[in-house]
């Protein structure tokens, strides 16, 4: 158990939120986990805290499974893996494709740990591709009481239990879906005009298994296009001049001017999918490093409009801005999932860590999307209106019944879910 840091107040990954929370207990087996959550009244797992939102914080103990034995068990049928949930995905990912199997996708970072990346609907990009979450075959929780319990697929309240915001219990190991491991080359491709992208958004979105458009919102286009395609499909690369833009013949960083070391490979060498999904390499700081993040997501549908609407707003929206990521994500069941019941667009917003020319930004941007019904990423930095947000879950009150059934004494509330999940 540690007590709180030497060299200060606990904080998030970003410095942005500074934790109410004194100190942060990390049990070293499941029964000192399962004697901590029984005998707290006020208690929330934590993952590896890199979420911009207050959605981990807590005024009793953070509880840290970091400190648990790692657990990596990869079913006889090879379909299926079983790891401890305090696990970083950059862990998890070599041991996988080592054992031959690989995960459907992978954020674009490999720091976070598992449990806290489920737990707030954490995706990559790729039209076939669903949030992370959409692995997820059975979870361990413990409850408030201490008690251990397994829920699968044919638990009926299971879509809710998996992205739950930390509210039903600590997820302390998760089974996930793997399939053969696989490679992937990725190619960026620079300065797509804008027209070319409005008018194709579809066929760039489609480009490979996995894209992510950067843009700083200027005019005359998107700066560059991050391919990343399966070399076990039908792969089709992209030629130099497609739709307008060029083939990077050197690698890239998405913010124009950084060190493209901290990214992975890329100018199409092929490599295992754990290297090339994310973008930012597991032994260096990811993105920016000093910054903060908002994200929404809106019906593939409305794509067009919204990049229209946001698109309008470009003079606020650039001064603070050091990239957006656009983004696709398949749609899922899982009760607050963003990507819940929608084949989604995500609009990605990396900012300079200003929150005083942040924050009246994104209220200005949140204007122009709440006609979408836009739902903001649960880990990054927003104001939605409550109510507003809710009206955009269908299964928002079924989440907060099982929120108050399974923590009836409100020990893994915070100010954030009686916000945004009230009881
Ligand atoms: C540089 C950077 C890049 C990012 N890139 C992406 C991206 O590509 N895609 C994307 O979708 N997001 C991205 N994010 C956001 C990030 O993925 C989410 O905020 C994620 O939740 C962080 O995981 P974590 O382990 O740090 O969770 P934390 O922030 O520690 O916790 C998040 C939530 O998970 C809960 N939780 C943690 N552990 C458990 C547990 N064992 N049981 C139950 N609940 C638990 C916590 O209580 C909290 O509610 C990025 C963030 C950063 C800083």
């Amino acid at each position: 158990m540690t007590a709180p840091g030497a060299d200060g107040p606990l904080r998030n990954w970003a410095g942005n939120v500074t934790f109410a929370a004194q100190r942060v207990l990390q049990p070293r087996s499941m029964d000192q986990l399962q004697e901590l959550v029984a005998a707290s009244s006020r208690l929330r797992p934590l993952g590896s805290g890199h979420s911009f939102s207050r959605v981990a914080d807590t005024d009793g103990d953070l509880l840290s499974l970091a400190g648990l034995p790692p657990r990596v068990e990869v079913a006889t049928d090879g379909r299926s893996v079983t790891v401890s949930a305090g696990l970083r995905y950059g862990e998890l990912a070599p041991q996988l494709h080592e054992a031959g199997v690989a995960l459907h996708n992978l954020g674009s970072l490999p720091h976070i740990c598992i449990a806290g990346a489920l737990a707030t609907g954490t995706h990559g990009s790729g039209d076939r591709n669903g949030a992370l979450a959409t692995a997820v075959r059975a979870l361990d929780l413990v409850l408030p009481s201490g008690e251990q319990l397994h829920v699968d697929r044919s638990t009926a309240w299971f879509p809710g239990a998996v992205v739950a915001l930390g509210s039903v219990g600590v997820v302390t190991a998760v089974t996930l879906e793997v399939q053969p491991t696989y490679d992937v080359v990725q190619v960026i491709h620079d300065d797509l005009p804008a027209a070319a992208m409005r008018d194709n958004l579809d066929e760039v979105l489609a480009a490979g298994d996995s894209v992510s458009i950067f843009t700083t919102w200027d005019p005359r286009g998107a700066e560059q296009v991050w391919v990343k395609q399966r070399t076990d499909g039908d792969r089709r690369p992209m030629p130099d001049g497609w739709l307008g833009s060029r083939t990077a013949k050197a690698p890239r960083h998405p913010v124009r001017g950084m060190p493209a070391e901290a990214t992975t490979e890329q100018v199409g060498v092929r490599g295992p999918w754990h290297t090339r999904l994310p973008h930012f390499r597991l032994d260096h700081t990811p993105s920016a490093g000093e910054e903060l993040q908002t994200e929404y997501l809106v019906d593939r549908s409305d794509a067009a409009a919204v990049l229209e609407a946001v698109g309008a707003l470009h003079e606020r929206v650039r001064p603070p801005l050091l990239v957006s990521e656009l983004r696709s994500i398949a749609a899922d069941d899982l009760w607050l999932s963003p990507s819940y019941g929608r084949e989604s667009l995500a609009v990605h917003f990396t900012w300079r860590p200003e929150p005083d020319a942040v924050l009246p930004v994104v209220e200005a941007l949140e204007g122009v999307l709440a006609p979408f019904g836009a739902r903001p990423h649960w880990g990054k930095v927003f104001g939605t209106d409550p109510g507003a947000l809710a009206a955009t879950y269908p299964r928002h009150d079924l989440a907060r019944r099982l929120r108050r059934e399974l923590d009836p004494d409100d020990v893994f509330g915070n100010e954030f879910l009686d916000t945004y999940l009230p009881r």
